[in-house]
């Protein structure tokens, strides 16, 4: 079977690992010739990064602020999904209906939400009767 062309198979520098499973990584190369997921230098800077600004915590804090707490599962299976995608990991078809799917879920939460908080503000205000809202 012949595989899929990627970016990464047009470029002259392609990732010297092996994966996970044995084949070899297809991402795109840094200077080191390794990718920045198999890269120790790069891979040890995202992690000293982290533990000096406490990464994973404030992320989530902003995060959470801005994302139903039903979205945060889905954001960081996508999120892992990107990196898996960017390896070579798991079919990028696999990615878009995932992406597609999440998508649908954030539409059907956040219309629900709009709607809960529009039920809201109309039962603080009664609706006026006869155009004359005070008497
Ligand atoms: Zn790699």
């Amino acid at each position: 079977m012949r595989r899929l062309r990627t970016v990464a198979d047009a470029g002259p520098t392609v990732c010297s690992a092996t994966r996970g499973d044995g084949q070899p990584c297809r991402a795109a190369a840094t200077r080191s010739g390794l990718c920045m997921a198999h890269d120790p230098a790069l891979r040890e800077k995202a992690q000293e990064a982290r533990r000096a600004g406490g990464y994973n915590s404030a992320r989530a804090a902003r995060l959470g602020k801005l994302v139903p707490p039903r979205l945060m599962a889905v954001y960081d299976t996508l999120e892992l999904a990107l990196g898996q995608v960017y390896r070579g990991e798991i079919d990028p078809r696999v990615a878009t209906a995932m992406a597609s799917l999440a998508g649908a879920m954030v539409r059907v939460l956040t219309s629900g939400e709009l709607e809960a908080r529009v039920r809201a503000l109309e039962e603080r205000q009664p609706p006026a009767t006869n155009g004359r809202r005070w008497r």
